[in-house]
């Protein structure tokens, strides 16, 4: 059907295999055809990952610990509870590119990007404005639209939504520096997503930080899809706050704890106020149960509440495959696979109606081809790509199919499945 074939994806994959041993894929459902595949051909880990195999041995590990050492195990036994956030805090500042003490894994996304805006969204004046995307994933939107009205002020008037060039796809670096070069003096916050969920753009988080700056505002990053996506220098590029999410690319999870980042120059800063909670204390001082909260300078004086261990297990799991593969490595697998199915993608929409919409350059994307689909519905298409023939992609409203090949796990095999199936099931309606 498709001029690439089978035996080239299993060639590539033979040269360039790939980390898929250290994962469990899940088996493709009962009918799905050609039934000659045993494992689904998984493209939605830009939603949930898939579970490392060692991450189920590291959360029995603390159940064993808890049935062994109950309340001693906060002090002793191989992690003790008490320290276990400063096992995570190494890997986890070499993912996104942090000094210690900038990360802390703690909460879900929303929860910390609220926490975050408690700190750095200080409206004052004329500078009141909160600049998001108008494709923002919904959370966030309803996240400062709810900040806005904490603060007395008109969420429509106070959140702008930068869109898109009539007829375009992507929100250019150029609009967004434009926009704080014209009107930055009364914004107080730029967050904006630094891969966008819908399309997969990448964006350019060094300049729109930088332009945020020169605007004297704050710029803070939704990194839900680009933590363990692409690779991110925060400290370096003078982000002054990210969060994002640990079950998507991150694999630790439905619902694990998210990853929070806060420079060094807020740290120790008397100005910037946080909500504040016990664990919020250093390790040393945190039994003193003293009445007044004395933060430590790190990141992790914005944790509220003692952390799920059992949720933080496939973190650890998770940050120790990402440390020892390299996000530079992962990286460049993910644009030889993310190429390639974009290749066979480009064979099979001249003649039907799918477009690309995310970003041709790769240095523009991450391991994220989205479609627009001209014919039926988006839902309709992903429910059969799933039953016939073992493809898990998903859709959103109305007429996007996401297509993740993640380079942990994801083969060329899987990419030449995807297409191969869209092609079969996507009628040709002739040259477009
Ligand atoms: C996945 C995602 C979320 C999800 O938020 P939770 O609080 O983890 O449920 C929020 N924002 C963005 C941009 C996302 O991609």
């Amino acid at each position: 059907m498709i001029t690439a074939g089978e035996d080239e994806a299993r060639r590539l994959d033979a040269a360039d295999p790939g980390h898929r041993h250290l994962f469990q894929v899940p088996p493709a459902p009962e009918g799905a055809h050609p039934g000659s595949y045993p494992e689904l051909a998984y493209f939605a880990g830009n939603s949930l990952g898939l579970p490392p195999r060692a991450s189920r041995d590291e959360v029995l590990a603390e159940l064993d610990a808890w049935a062994r050492l109950a309340v001693e195990g906060h002090f002793t036994g191989e992690r003790p509870w008490l320290s276990y956030q400063e096992r995570l805090a190494g890997p986890l500042a070499r993912l996104v590119g942090a000094r210690p003490g900038e990360t802390v894994v703690m909460n879900a996304l929303t929860v910390n990007l609220h926490l975050l805006m408690v700190s750095f969204y200080r409206p004052a004046g004329r500078r009141t404005r909160i600049v998001i995307e108008d494709s923002a994933f919904p959370s966030d939107s309803y996240a400062v639209r709810s900040q806005a009205r904490h603060h007395g002020l008109d969420p429509d008037e106070t959140v702008v939504r930068l869109r898109p060039r009539p007829g375009e796809e992507h929100l250019r670096t150029e609009d967004v520096v434009g926009y704080l070069g014209e009107a930055g003096d009364s914004v107080a916050l730029v967050l904006l997503g630094g891969i966008n969920y819908l399309t997969g753009e990448l964006m350019d988080i060094p300049a729109i930080t930088r332009a945020a700056h020169r605007a004297g505002a704050l710029a803070g990053w939704d990194l839900a899809h680009a933590a363990g996506n692409v690779p991110l220098d925060l400290h370096g590029w003078d982000v002054d706050f990210a969060a994002w999410c640990s079950y998507k690319y991150l694999n630790a999870g439905p619902g694990a704890p998210g990853g929070v980042f806060v420079h060094q120059r807020h740290l120790d800063d008397p100005a910037v106020n946080r909500f504040e909670g016990w664990w919020g204390n250093a390790p040393a001082t945190r039994f003193e149960m003293a009445p007044v909260f004395r933060p430590p300078a790190d990141a992790q004086a914005w944790q509220l509440s003692n952390p799920p261990i059992l949720a933080l297990a496939p973190v650890r799991t998770s940050l120790e495959i990402f440390d020892s593969v390299g996000m530079a490595a992962l990286r460049a697998r993910a644009q030889r696979l993310t190429g390639y199915l974009e290749r066979l993608l480009d064979e099979i929409t001249p003649t039907r109606p799918i477009t690309v919409v995310t970003p041709r350059d790769p240095a523009r994307r991450g391991s994220q081809l989205s479609l627009r689909i001209g014919l039926g519905t988006a839902a309709d298409l992903t429910k059969r790509l799933h039953h016939e023939y073992g493809v898990l992609a998903d859709d959103r409203q109305p007429d996007i199919v996401r297509l993740a090949p993640v380079p942990l796990y994801s083969t060329y095999h899987d990419c030449w499945r995807a297409v191969e199936a869209l092609a079969r099931l996507v009628e040709e309606t002739g040259p477009r």
